[in-house]
């Protein structure tokens, strides 16, 4: 599909930082995407220009009631010069189905692939090529109706931002300190945590910021009932190997579904690995830590691909995994994973697009 849009080209330049130095979502290029939703006219003037401010009237229901969502994917430089993506179309949908449980109107999937792709042409000299860079793709859409109503809006702005990001383990790959949340909740059954939608991200701050200042990296989330059933770490999803088996909490109508949740489910099937999606209690992880039989731990997401987990903290208890080292299945994951995502390997389930240039 090749769909017609207003392209203006800036006309100054910025100069490209330094791959080294980059720091997550700080940095962006020289262009956007932009369109408009109108209830007359649906989704209307799509349109690529110089990266700007935005104006939006102070009304805008975003700023009062939060009404947004947003996606997160990466475009890796291939080994032919090319832009290789992962899997987009899944962040497409899982957009339209965020779109759905906030009363967002759908966006055209195909369309707005279409519309990426010339974007990322544009922008092609932004795609850093040094080992463990890509360039970070945010979708985001947001009501724009001046409005203090409580209420879905009946206009809407979709951007396409592009940020280039270094690597997220500049030191290699290495295992993290987790705290697990005992009070503060995520997400809850009904509510939007299946939806990437920004309310759920600063809820998580204050807990955030307890588990920085004890020295973990991130928090794992509990169901929002009980505060038994495992949930994520962070913004990714997680694993953990149990006598040679990898489990990860199933879908339960708060955990958010990651497109590398999926990929590494799908992965490890492909490798004969037993994986099993279930409901599994920190209480369950904790015997299995006691009797020897917790042998690896990692998160899944975008950002980082596979973060290995070192050390649980739960109440009194700490679990040191695997000896603070990375285990061998997630080493694997992770290796296959951005090797297939950077074109290094084949890809023999198809999930890569790539940009001929
Ligand atoms: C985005 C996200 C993930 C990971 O999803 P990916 O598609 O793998 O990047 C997991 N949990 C939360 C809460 C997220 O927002």
């Amino acid at each position: 599909m090749e769909a017609t849009i207003a392209i203006t080209e800036a006309e100054h330049k910025k100069t490209k930082p330094d791959p080294e130095t980059l720091q997550f979502g700080k940095t962006f290029t020289d262009h956007m995407f932009t369109m408009e939703y109108t209830e007359e006219k649906g989704w209307i003037y799509p349109e690529i220009k110089p990266y700007a401010p935005v104006e939006i009237d102070p009304a805008a229901m975003v700023f009062h009631y939060s009404q947004s969502v947003f996606e997160g994917l990466k475009a890796y430089k291939g080994p032919e010069g090319d832009i290789i993506l992962f899997r987009p179309e899944e962040n497409f949908k899982r957009m339209n189905r965020s779109n759905r449980r906030l009363r967002i109107p759908p966006i055209n999937e195909e369309l707005v692939l279409d519309y990426l792709r010339q974007l990322l042409e544009l922008e092609k000299d932004w795609v850093p090529s040094a080992e463990g860079t890509s360039l970070y793709i945010r979708p985001f859409v947001i009501a724009t109706e001046p409005s203090l109503q409580v209420a879905p809006a009946r206009s809407y702005k979709f951007l396409i931002i592009l940020s280039p990001v270094g690597s997220y383990y500049p030191e290699g790959i290495h295992p993290v300190s987790i705290m697990v949340e005992d009070h503060f909740t995520r997400a809850a059954r009904g509510g939007t945590g299946t939806a990437k939608t920004g309310g759920n991200y600063s809820s998580g701050y204050t807990a955030q910021s307890k588990a920085s200042s004890e020295g973990h990296a991130q928090v794992l989330w509990l169901d929002g009932v009980e505060k038994k059933y495992i949930e994520e770490v962070g913004s990714m999803n997680v694993f953990f190997k149990i006598d040679g088996e990898i489990v990860t909490p199933e879908l339960n109508d708060s955990i958010l579904e990651g497109i590398t949740r999926k990929s590494v489910i799908e992965l490890l099937e492909y490798w004969n690995i037993p994986v099993v999606e279930k409901r599994i209690t920190m209480q369950e992880i904790l015997k299995a830590y006691d009797e020897g039989r917790l042998e690896e731990a990692f998160g899944s997401g975008t950002a980082a691909v596979i973060s290995p987990i070192g050390e649980l903290h739960w109440k009194e208890h700490t679990l040191i995994v695997n000896g603070r080292d990375t285990g061998e299945t997630t080493k694997s994951l992770y290796q296959t994973l951005t090797s297939i995502q950077t074109g290094k390997e084949d890809d023999p389930f198809n999930w890569t697009t790539k940009i001929k240039l």
